[in-house]
């Protein structure tokens, strides 16, 4: 549990960092890196996403559901992938970590 809490405080200093980072972009702060501005469920480096190495799907618990991660985003995804840590369900598991070009 220990390792879950730390989690989740890592989880929330990422959030409050991109808050920091972005949360004003428009105020005419002048910052020409705009275009790296591309979050989206889709974080995951590749070098991590295809290593084919302890990619661990594990139970979100029921309130906690997240997007999945494959066929766009659209579903909610009761399972999540602990290394790439983003919401995947089963069915897109192995897409998901399977690089196909
Ligand atoms: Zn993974
Ligand atoms: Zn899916």
């Amino acid at each position: 549990m220990v390792v879950h809490i730390a989690q989740l405080t890592f989880r929330r200093t990422i959030a409050q960092t991109y808050l920091q980072r972005y949360g004003t972009i428009g105020k005419g702060a002048g910052r020409p890196s705009t275009s790296k501005f591309s979050i989206s469920f889709n974080r995951v480096s590749d070098d991590i996403r295809y290593d084919e190495k302890n990619h661990l799907l594990v139970y979100i618990s029921d309130n906690k559901k997240r997007r999945c991660a494959g066929e766009g985003g659209s579903t909610s995804a009761r399972t999540m992938c602990k290394k790439c840590d983003v919401g995947l369900c089963l069915d897109c598991n192995y897409i998901f970590h399977t690089k196909t070009k």
